[in-house]
């Protein structure tokens, strides 16, 4: 009868990995619920340049932070490109200038600072340093994870952190074997540029295309990047088949909205 409405207070929704929130960091692969903008971006999504009112855009990204406990301005994202640029921020950059800056991989060791990516299919990963508290956001499709755009970022986070790195990470929902048919030419790719070689092209069974398990991939990347596998968790989720809790870009299209995960430099100590 009426639109439903959306109270000031409605808390953005989020999926946690109890490995990020045991080692103490404060992040969020945030659903599409909870948020403030309409149809069909309805309605937790960070992306204007797709239409949304911008109005909409800044009070989901109020509540993103408030859930991550950091000020808005504090919480960055780059305009990404399916690419293997990363960005270090120190926390006293102009979100918005950041966030018509070109990159893939959002990093920072100071205190307080929010590191996001956006995504609708493609894969979010999020990894952090125990020992430093430095932390990075990932942004992989099957573009970058061709790319290998997670050992880039590993490699960068090592960089920043300094020796001694204890890094854990996360991989969070994105488009997964279920949905995620890919032309042959993508498979070979695919099959590729991981350990996971050609086990991660699943044939048969739901008809003649073949389909990628990113998620094995990218499990298998972050090996080869010399985390262990009990460092690498899973924050399940196929956006493609779950409209009730995610944008997707193969079911929605150009109109598609724009999830955010983030992760916050620093551990909250817990006394
Ligand atoms: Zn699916």
């Amino acid at each position: 009868m009426t639109a439903k409405v959306h109270a000031p207070g409605e808390a953005a929704e989020a999926l946690e990995s109890p490995l990020l929130a045991a080692a103490g960091f404060s992040h969020a692969f945030f659903t599409r619920r909870g948020g403030v903008s309409a149809p069909p971006w309805d309605t937790l999504s960070f992306a204007v340049a797709l239409g949304d009112d911008p109005a909409a855009v800044r009070q989901n990204l109020e509540r993103a932070a408030r859930r991550l406990g950091i000020p808005a301005a504090r919480l960055y994202y780059l305009s990404q490109v399916h690419g293997v640029a990363a960005r270090v921020l120190a926390g006293d950059e102009d979100r918005d200038d950041v966030v018509r800056e070109v990159g893939d991989i959002t990093l920072s060791r100071a205190n307080g600072v929010g590191c996001g990516v956006r995504s609708a299919d493609c894969a979010p990963i999020l990894v952090a340093d125990r020992r430093s508290g430095a932390v990075a956001a990932v942004h992989s499709g099957w573009r970058g994870t061709v790319l290998r755009v997670v050992v880039e970022a590993v490699r960068a986070l090592r960089s920043l952190a300094g020796a001694g790195a204890e890094l854990v990470a996360a991989i969070g929902p994105h488009i997964e074997a279920c949905c995620f048919e890919i032309g042959e030419d993508v498979a070979a790719d695919l099959a590729a540029c991981s350990s996971a070689g050609g086990a991660a092209i699943v044939r048969g069974a739901s008809g003649p295309r073949p389909r990628a398990d990113i998620r094995r991939i990218l499990r298998a990347q972050l090996a080869e990047a010399g985390l262990d596998h009990g460092a690498i968790d899973d924050v399940r989720g196929c956006t493609a088949c779950d409209p009730a809790r995610f944008f997707s870009y193969r079911r929605d299209g150009q109109r598609s909205g724009r999830l955010l995960s983030a992760i916050v430099a620093g551990r909250t100590v817990i006394s």
